[in-house]
């Protein structure tokens, strides 16, 4: 270790007792304040306020970034005259191909590389993407994950359960983690053995906040129930919304006698989109980033219930600029207001990278896993169970069992997805004792190994469905 490695070990513990605002860096406050100040703006105000953030966005990457300075001059696009994020439209999405092969290109030159950091994406298929952002720009990740954890009671003084993808280093897998000012527990870990004394850290601790993905909550909740042990209480239950699938909402809000608070974002951080405290809609941070909903035929989808592929635009991002980057997730359009009487627009679901979520059939006709609905009671005696596809139009189901599951099981779970996916695909069924998580430590319900046709906006054509 150097000496300033040295250094910074020792006083980080110290660093992070300092209050927020100052240890979260130079954007953390400022974002608080923003925030605080637009949740009560109207449509109009907020719309202004994201025009005017985009013009000094474009503005840069016309004069900055090479990729950009390029295609505008390509296509004559003027960032002069940009009204509001409509007229974004002119431009071209962007696929996350393109960012690959032309990363430096994205890079914008009178930012210096000691001012931004490298990190990569979720890596879906073994391909992750690395990015770059300014440093520092945790801070206003956390300033806006903390206002809308607020909407259910949550303030930055209080601690956390945090049961996410980290691996804990030590023998009984847990830990305090000083700059997430949170208890961590490793969800690698999670035999019968390591979640009872997860749970009683937990109650020991009042912790006050479960800070999860819906798949490790549940999995904890299995576990405490197979114990026979009662959920630790927390005020809320805060957890991404990838993988959020039907029925599990419900199942988590019972099990635990506490609300489910879920949002969306990816981690090329463009758009941030949390519930409220009356409803489970996607309120769109317009502050955060331009988000867009391209239907299949390339149109902006606006209509409520018209679905599309997410589309992120950044406004803070200098360092690496994003526009009308495809993220691979779907969104649904939510309904025109929300009775918490914020302004901001609403989506209705909002789901994960799009192959994740599909699988192949014969045909090679795509059907949704979400349609499946694997939360129908043919599974109620299976722990877990994860798709998995690596030939068109067939699907191994594999089952991790109860104790009490039998070949009954077996023959209702093929009759209930035979009923759904028809003849296009040939299904088996595999027993397993342990379903392994992502990397991430994220448990997916489909691991596809085929590349799913994606949607060609650029050859579809407006206004054919
Ligand atoms: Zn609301």
């Amino acid at each position: 270790m150097s000496i300033r490695g040295a250094v910074k070990a020792v006083l980080r513990p110290v660093y992070y007792r300092l209050p927020a605002e100052i240890c979260y860096g130079r954007y953390y406050s400022p974002t608080l304040d923003l925030l605080r100040r637009t949740e009560g703006w109207d449509e109009d105000r907020l719309a202004e306020h994201q025009s005017e953030k985009l013009r000094v966005m474009l503005k840069h990457a016309a004069r900055n970034v090479p990729y950009y300075r390029t295609l505008f001059r390509r296509i004559g696009f003027d960032p002069e005259r940009v009204r509001d994020a409509a007229d974004l439209r002119a431009l071209p999405l962007l696929d996350k191909e393109t960012v690959r092969d032309n990363l430096d290109d994205f890079l914008a030159e009178n930012i210096k590389p000691r001012d931004r950091f490298y990190f990569t994406t979720g890596g879906t298929l073994g391909k992750p993407l690395g990015i770059y952002n300014l440093r520092h720009s945790g801070g206003r990740e956390k300033a806006v994950m903390f206002t809308q954890w607020a909407r259910v009671g949550f303030s930055p003084d209080q601690l956390r359960a945090l049961l996410r993808g980290w691996t804990v280093g030590n023998r009984r897998h847990w830990k305090y983690d000083v700059s997430e000012r949170a208890y961590v527990f490793s969800n690698f870990h999670m035999t019968a053995e390591n979640v009872a004394a997860y749970c009683r850290v937990m109650r020991a601790k009042r912790l006050p906040f479960l800070h999860s993905y819906p798949s490790a909550v549940i999995d904890f909740a299995r576990h405490l129930k197979d114990l026979n042990l009662d959920p630790p209480r927390f005020r809320a239950i805060l957890a991404s919304s990838e993988n959020l699938y039907p029925g599990q909402r419900e199942f988590i809000e019972s099990f635990y006698g506490a609300r489910l608070f879920s949002w969306y974002g990816h981690s090329e951080d463009l758009i941030l989109a949390g519930e409220c405290e009356v409803g489970n809609h996607y309120h769109v941070f317009s502050e955060y980033g331009v988000a867009e909903v391209i239907k299949e035929d390339g149109s902006a989808a606006c209509e409520e219930d018209e679905m599309g592929e997410l589309v992120g635009t950044t406004l803070d991002n200098f360092a690496m600029p994003l526009i009308r980057y495809r993220t691979g997730d779907w969104a649904k359009i939510g309904p025109p207001s929300c009775g918490c009487g914020r302004k901001y627009r609403l989506l209705k679901e909002a789901r994960g990278r799009w192959h994740q979520e599909m699988l192949v059939g014969r045909l090679e006709n795509l059907i949704s896993v979400t349609a499946l609905n694997v939360h129908n009671d043919a599974f109620d005696r299976t722990r877990q169970i994860q798709f998995y596809q690596r030939e068109k139009g067939k699907v191994e189901i594999r089952i991790k069992r109860s104790p009490d599951y039998t070949d009954r099981d077996s023959r209702r779970i093929l009759q209930a997805l035979k009923e759904k996916m028809g003849d296009t695909m040939e299904i088996t069924l595999s027993f397993t004792d342990d379903i392994p998580l992502s990397p991430r430590g994220k448990f997916r319900l489909v691991v596809q190994e085929l590349d799913v046709p994606r949607i060609d906006f650029e050859r579809a054509e407006p206004g054919k469905a």
